[in-house]
Formats: structure tokens, sequence, C-alpha cells
């Protein structure tokens, strides 16, 4: 039988791969890039994205791969504390704690349990054919790979996404997204396990402890203020006097350990496949960074689809019952991180002092409550 072809080594297409061979279903991963992607920080992988991982048999915490975390806390510019969410009880009570993990390191796990000659490195995949046994993809170079079923996990540009639907570029969320991280003390930043999420006007500043002495930080700039933020030194004034010395931090930063990503997410895709050839991840459904569900959903699409593929005899049915169990939930988080991306940094004084209030007046019970359907695993109640 053919093998699942897979586009794109990242959380997703690794994840399918893994979750392919635990069901004894023969996939290959190919990548464009000429090594898995090292850059990009750290994530939050919450009790969903975690629980996703246990069914790959992967346990962040083991070795001290990702940080066991806490509590996640807001603060105001001012460095007023809005909220302090038990992130840690909740995981307790969801059976899946929530994990702060470098992208490089979860990348290395997903990809620990593949064999070597099923994932290859340094192809691009430019064409796509539908075929009498499944479809077919062309690489840059000219060569081909004929699969049962070909699965785009080719990220938020994805070649795969256009060529079922057609050439449309993603949905700016007019936010510049700045990533370093520095290593030292924590002074007065988080300890091990805490998140320091800080909001003001136009602008958003999040800190973690990532252990071995490294604190990562996201700098979210928005509107006008865009172009003003041009440099480290420019982004640093930006958050002058803010709490939790996120202008020390920003100077203190390498260079090169600093980038700047322009946000972007894609509107709800009401078909994700067609015939035996299906998209997975940021192609499916890429959403905005600020409920830190992208890769938690690029998880639990990898399982979902695998286990469609390994029990379905017909890749179309299996492509349409992965479609029906996924699409609600990911379509609902990509629009909850739309309003979140779009309601969360005001300009205005007074909705900013509204929002502080209103976060401020929540309590953690409350919080929790709002997340727990969001976070609570697949299977677990919620
Ligand atoms: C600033 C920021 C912070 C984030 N924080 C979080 C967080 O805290 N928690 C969370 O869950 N999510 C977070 N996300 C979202 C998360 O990073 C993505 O949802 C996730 O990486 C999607 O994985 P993917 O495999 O679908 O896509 P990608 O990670 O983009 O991988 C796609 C892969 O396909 C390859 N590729 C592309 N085109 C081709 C081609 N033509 N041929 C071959 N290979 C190709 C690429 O090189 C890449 O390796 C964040 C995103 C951003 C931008």
């Amino acid at each position: 039988m053919l093998p699942v072809q897979i586009i794109g080594a990242g959380v997703a297409g690794l994840a399918l791969a893994r979750a392919l061979r635990l069901r004894g279903v023969h996939a290959q991963v190919h990548e464009r890039a000429p090594h898995l992607r090292a850059e990009g920080g750290v994530l939050t992988l919450w009790s969903n994205g975690v629980g996703a991982l246990g069914a790959l048999g992967i346990d962040p915490l083991r070795d001290r791969r990702a940080i066991h975390l806490e509590r996640a806390t807001l603060w105001s510019s001012r460095g007023e504390r809005l909220a302090d969410i038990p992130v840690g009880d909740l995981g307790r009570r969801l059976g899946s704690p929530s994990v702060v993990v470098r992208r490089s390191e979860l990348l290395a796990l997903l990809a620990e349990g593949l064999p070597p000659e099923d994932l290859t490195l340094g192809v691009t995949v430019d064409a796509l054919r539908h075929t009498d046994l499944g479809a077919e993809v062309r690489f840059t170079a000219g060569s081909v790979a004929s699969g049962r079923a070909v699965v785009g996990a080719d990220g938020l540009h994805s070649v795969v996404r256009s060529c079922l639907v057609g050439e449309e570029p993603p949905r700016a969320a007019n936010q510049d997204c700045w990533l370093g991280v520095v290593q030292g003390d924590p002074g007065d930043g988080p300890p091990e396990g805490t998140t320091f999420g800080v909001v003001g006007q136009g602008r958003r500043f999040w800190l973690a402890n990532a252990g071995r002495g490294e604190l990562h930080w996201y700098a979210i700039v928005g509107g006008e203020r865009r172009s003003a933020a041009r440099d480290q030194g420019s982004l640093a004034e930006a958050f002058h006097r803010w709490p939790h010395g996120a202008e020390a931090l920003i100077l203190a930063t390498p260079a090169e350990s600093l980038r700047v990503v322009a946000l972007h997410d894609r509107a709800p895709l009401h078909r994700w496949s067609e015939g035996c050839v299906t998209l997975a991840g940021d192609a499916a459904h890429a959403c905005t960074p600020d409920l830190g569900q992208g890769a938690c959903q690029s998880l639990e699409s990898a399982l979902v689809l695998a286990e469609a593929l390994a029990e379905e005899r017909s890749v179309p049915e299996a492509l349409r019952r992965y479609e029906l169990q996924r699409r609600t939930r990911a379509h609902l988080v990509q629009s909850l991180s739309r309003m979140v991306s779009d309601g969360s940094m005001p300009e205005d004084p007074v909705r900013c002092a509204l929002r502080d209030l209103s976060c401020r007046l929540t309590p953690a019970a409350r919080w929790v409550a709002a997340l727990e359907p969001l976070l609570a695993p697949s299977g677990a109640p919620g």
C-alpha cells in the first residue's frame, strides 16, 4: 500500500507521522528546511496539547524537556496584578498539566519516534495532482512522491492549501510580535512555572522562565506603534517603565536571539479536503497566538486524522470524518483567538482602563471556568 505523504515537518506534520506510526500506518514526511526548526522561542502547551502528546507516548516533563506551568498571571502596564490563574490546579483536575516548552524541544520530541528514512529534509513541494490511487506531490527538483493520501501540514503559507482552494494571502493581524531570549537571573521576573502577561495601550509583553537560566519574552505592538518600534532601541522605549523589567530585558537581548514576526491568521475554512488530499495544523486552521492554541490544535488534529486514516477503508471517507470531528472546535479557536487579538490591546485609554478593571474584578474561578472547555483534553470532562 502507498504511504501517506505529509508535507511539512512542523508540529502538525511530525505529530501526524508519529500518530500514524503508532497505528501501523506508513507515512513519509517532506520538509523544505534543511533542518527541523530551531528558532521560535517557547510555546505554552495547555492541557489539551499535553494530553495529545500523551496519546503519542510523549511526556514533555520527563527529563525536564518542558517546564510545568503552575500559574499564569496578568498585569497592567502600571504594575497592578489583574489576574492570577491557577493553571496547575486546572491541569490536575483535567488530568493533564500545561507546560512551557521550547519549540525546538517539542519538534525534537515528536521526531524521536520516527525512522530517519521517513523524514526528508531540504525538499520543497510545489505542485499536487490527484491520481487513481490517491494523490501525488511534485518537488521543485522535479521528483514526485505518490501517496494513498497527501496531507498539507505546510503551515500558514501552505502550498497544498493553495492547490486545494486557490491562492489567498493570510489575514494580517496588524501586529508585530518581537521575540527574544535572555540568559541570567530572573530578577523580579517570573519564577519557574509562572508566566507574566502585561497589557497596556496598543502593546503587550509576555515573559516566561523556561528553566536553564533562560527568560523568554514576547513584545507585541499593534497599529501605528509598529512603525515606531523599528529596532531594539525603539522597541525598548515603547516598554519604558513597564513592570518586570520589560525595557531592560529587551535591551539585554543579544541581537542574534531577537526576531520579529508580523502576526497573521486565516479565516475559518469550510472545506479542508478534496479526494485524498487534506490539510492539518496552520495550513487548515491558523490562528493568532493570543490563546496559545495553534500548536495545541495542530496536535489535536494530528491525532484525529491519524485515527480516521487508520480505521476507515476509504481515504475520502476518513478525511470527511476527520473534518467533521475537528472543524467546529478549530473554527471556534480561530474566532476566539482573533477576538482577543483585536480587542485585548486597544489604543483608547478609556477602553484600556475598562479592560483592566474587568480583568481585576474577574475572580480566578471565573477565569478557570472560561478556560476549562478550551483546555480540556479530548475525552476529559468539559
Ligand atoms: C509568536 C507566536 C507564538 C506562538 N505561541 C504559541 C503557543 O504558546 N502555544 C501554541 O499552541 N501555539 C503557539 N503558536 C502557534 C504555533 O506556532 C503554530 O500553530 C504551529 O507551529 C503550527 O504548526 P504547523 O506544523 O501547522 O506549521 P509550521 O510550524 O509552520 O510548520 C510547517 C512546516 O512546513 C514546512 N513547509 C512549508 N512549505 C513547504 C513546502 N512547500 N514543502 C515542504 N515543506 C514546507 C515549513 O518549513 C515548516 O517546517 C505561536 C505562533 C506564533 C507566531
